[in-house]
């Protein structure tokens, strides 16, 4: 069977969703195998072996873990020389869609983004306006690579060999281009993160200000959600720019997004449009927004999200 490198995300070893998403999304079309750069590879193994990595590929030299992207690029690029895989799946984060953009460079290949779903064929299948046209693709030349959403599919485990390969990249001058200097560990929030999250409540300017996010964060904190913001929220300083979702902020997809007090514009849809479900709640019946609510409530948002929160938590006892 084909061979598919899948792209390892993960933070010291401990293995992002998105990762066991794309093993599971590569049986479809092969085998899948994992690449793991960095440090941690032990502590990950098991995990992708559960999910069906025949093989681990791992290139844990110490230097690669201090640079940023382009080892990355360089250690998939060799990989594709050596085993020749029908294709790369790579996780469509900030960084993934880098990575995937130098390799595909590298490889002299087509590189499709943002995939939500790959066919047995190797085309991969892209969500666009608002889910409204759904568009397939295939890489005409060299090996594909394409970058999948988080969220796009199920992780399902299927337990494989997970035979770990040892990987001796070589870096050239240019991949130490941009070294890390410090690494400073961000306080973690109990709730899910956000480009990884099923669900995602969101809040925009009709919040109206940061001590008011609270209202958000209390319905994300009965569903177990993350909690998004509009750029209005985050520019206004409510709510911490990490959060913001958009097109200069995290794209998310999950199965359920519910915006508080956001009008719709074009540049927010764009990090939100795929969700599998949206829900809405504004005050402004004519807001663009409901164009993409499967369910929408016209409402002050005060009135209508505590209401919500309180009849969520009533019915998980
Ligand atoms: C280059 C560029 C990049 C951008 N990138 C992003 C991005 O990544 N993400 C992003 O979000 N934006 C981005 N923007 C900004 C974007 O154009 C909008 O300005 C922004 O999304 C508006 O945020 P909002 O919907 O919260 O605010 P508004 O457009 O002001 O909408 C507020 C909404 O809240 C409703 N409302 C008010 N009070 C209540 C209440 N009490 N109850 C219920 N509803 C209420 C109103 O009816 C209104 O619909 C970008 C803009 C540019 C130019």
């Amino acid at each position: 069977m084909a061979e598919i490198l899948v792209l390892v995300d993960h933070a010291d070893g401990a293995v992002k969703k998105v990762t066991l998403e794309l093993l599971t999304l590569a049986r479809s079309a092969g085998e899948p195998s994992a690449v793991f750069v960095g440090a941690g590879a032990d502590a990950a193994i098991p995990t992708l072996a559960e999910y069906g990595a025949a093989k681990v590929y791992v290139a844990d030299a110490p230097e690669l873990s201090e640079y940023l992207v382009a080892p990355k690029a360089s250690v998939l690029a060799q990989l594709v020389a050596q085993v020749a895989p029908a294709a790369v799946l790579i996780p469509s984060t900030a960084e993934g869609k880098e990575v995937g953009a130098r390799l595909a460079i590298k490889l002299d290949s087509g590189i499709v983004t943002d995939a939500v779903g790959l066919n047995a064929d190797l085309s991969a299948v892209q969500s666009i306006f608002g889910g409204a046209i759904i568009v397939t693709s295939k890489v005409a030349k060299g090996t594909p690579v394409i970058t999948v959403r988080p969220n796009s599919s199920p992780a399902e485990a299927a337990p494989a060999a997970g035979e770990r390969v040892e990987v001796a990249a070589t870096l050239s001058p240019a991949d130490s281009g941009a070294r890390i200097t410090n690494r400073v560990e961000q306080a973690r929030s109990a709730r899910p993160e956000l480009a990884e999250a099923a669900i995602v409540v969101s809040g925009g300017r009709g919040v109206g200000s940061a001590d008011s996010f609270s209202v958000i964060e209390a319905l994300a904190d009965s569903l177990g959600a993350a909690v998004g913001a509009s750029r209005a929220a985050t520019d206004a300083g409510w709510y911490p720019h990490n959060h913001q979702v958009g097109q200069t902020g995290k794209t998310v997809s999950p199965q359920l997004y519910i915006a508080n007090g956001i009008s719709g514009a074009i540049q927010h849809r764009a990090g939100m449009q795929t969700s599998k479900t949206i829900v809405v709640v504004n005050k402004d019946p004519e807001a663009p927004i409901f164009e993409l609510a499967d369910f929408g409530v016209v409402g002050d948002l005060f009135t209508v999200v505590p209401q919500l929160t309180a009849e969520i938590n009533s019915r998980k006892g």
